[in-house]
């Protein structure tokens, strides 16, 4: 069956054909996949596509890296699950912790969602206190403390929030601009008594891409200080892709909490909440705040996230993944930008096109640029063999497997859609 008939038949056996949202954006119909190596899918009805998707993030080695499944393969050969712990388990940690500086311990999860739900639990059970600071446009799963006003396939489909959350818990969570120092202060200390936790996402990366300002990141970390509230960073999409330390060792602010994911599972399910031992241990069993999972710390992921880690250790990946994307940014804002406004923003290996703004500082910034360009983009670059998210509230990713010459294809058929495109 070719693609078109798959989602005919999958839009009858799953609500909107897809068990995640933002997979039927893909236009006019999402394809299938057939295979993956390397920076190329394989659909199913044999078209070849340049992956600047990356499964939402978590491939900076692009697809079935050789080492990564390699140690898969030498995995499965001592089975796959065990109920008990296992040493690649302490491996990943150790890795982890001497990347992050703010992590002493590890708790080891199967999602980002379950990082962030398990993060809001554990700030709420420390610190006693029940309120969240989240910022407009910030997307942290979908979790029910955090899904107001969030980015990500929230903001494609225009859902405010999401139906099926009680509004006494929606209450819970304030919501302010990112960037905007005088409001998060303000907004911390009328609810100084209550305040558990400032949660962010340092570098937003599920509005298209925004980054701090100079010193907003900073004086998160003193508001926070000030009113005895935890700092969270959510660096599910940041934590490895902006550097082995990701966003808190590039602008050097140490959160308490940290939560991880994507990358550090090598593109197997992953989360992971991480930050000073004297908070991790509130978790059981060492403490009173719960979480649990039948897969945490699943054998197969720990060993292909290692095997991740490990490459990246090494400094070719970041060095072609890093100029894949100032190539193709440069490609956007000489054919693109030239030609319909807008501002790139940017930083190591993702980025988004904001048409026709001259700012994107945050989410209302965002919103006001062109969107329906970026997704007729998005069907031009799909036919002509490139693939880009479906939508202006998500970033493009390369990886190392973006060599020159996919750069090169790539830069190619910009300026071929750059003609085709109209305003
Ligand atoms: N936090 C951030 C910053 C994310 O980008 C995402 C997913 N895009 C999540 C949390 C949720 O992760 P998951 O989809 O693995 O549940």
């Amino acid at each position: 069956m070719n693609s078109k008939e798959l989602f005919e038949k999958a839009k009858e056996l799953f609500p909107g054909g897809v068990n995640s949202p933002i997979r039927a954006a893909v236009k006019p119909y999402p394809f299938y996949v057939k295979k993956a190596e390397g920076a190329i899918l394989t659909t199913v009805d044999g078209d070849e596509l340049i992956d600047y998707v990356l499964a939402y993030g978590p491939l900076i080695l692009g697809h079935q890296h050789p080492r990564v499944k390699e140690a898969v393969e030498e995995q499965l050969e001592l089975g796959w699950l065990y109920g008990t712990p296992y040493e690649a388990e302490i491996k990943l940690a150790e890795k982890i912790i001497s990347h992050f500086p703010s992590i002493d311990m590890v708790r080891f999860v199967n999602s980002g969602t379950e990082a962030t739900v398990t993060a809001i639990r554990l700030a709420r059970g420390y610190t006693k206190r029940k309120k969240i600071i989240k910022f407009d446009g910030c997307y942290h799963g979908s979790n029910d403390s955090l899904l107001v006003k969030a980015g990500s396939a929230v903001s494609h489909y225009g859902v405010p929030g999401s139906a099926g959350i009680p509004e006494e818990l929606s209450r819970l969570t304030l919501v302010v601009p990112f960037n905007d120092v005088e409001t998060t202060e303000k907004v911390a200390k009328e609810n100084q008594d209550d305040l558990a936790a400032i949660i962010v996402e340092p570098v937003m990366g599920n509005a298209g891409v925004i980054l701090p300002k100079d010193n907003f990141l900073k004086e998160l970390r003193r508001i926070a200080d000030d009113v005895g509230a935890l700092l969270i960073f959510d660096e599910v999409i940041t934590g490895y892709r902006l550097g082995l330390g990701g966003a808190q060792a590039r602008y050097n602010v140490i959160p308490d909490i940290t939560t991880l994911g994507k990358i550090i599972g090598g593109g197997f399910p992953v989360g992971a909440v991480g930050g000073k031992k004297e908070i991790m241990e509130y978790l059981a069993p060492s403490g009173p705040v719960f979480n649990a999972g039948t897969f945490n710390a699943h054998p197969v992921t720990m060993i292909a996230g290692l095997a991740t880690i490990s490459e990246l250790e090494r400094d070719y990946v970041y060095e072609t993944a890093n100029s894949a994307a100032h190539a193709v940014v440069k490609a956007i804002e000489q054919e693109l930008v030239s030609k319909f406004g807008g501002v790139v923003n940017h930083i190591a290996s993702m980025f988004q096109w904001f048409p026709k703004v001259e700012k994107v500082e945050n989410y209302s910034d965002a919103q006001k640029a062109d969107r329906a360009l970026i997704e007729r983009l998005h069907t031009e670059l799909l036919k002509r063999g490139v693939f880009i998210a479906p939508s202006m509230f998500e970033a493009w990713f390369t990886s190392a497997a973006h060599a020159s010459d996919i750069v090169e294809r790539t830069i190619d058929v910009i300026s071929e859609v750059a003609k085709v495109l109209q305003a």
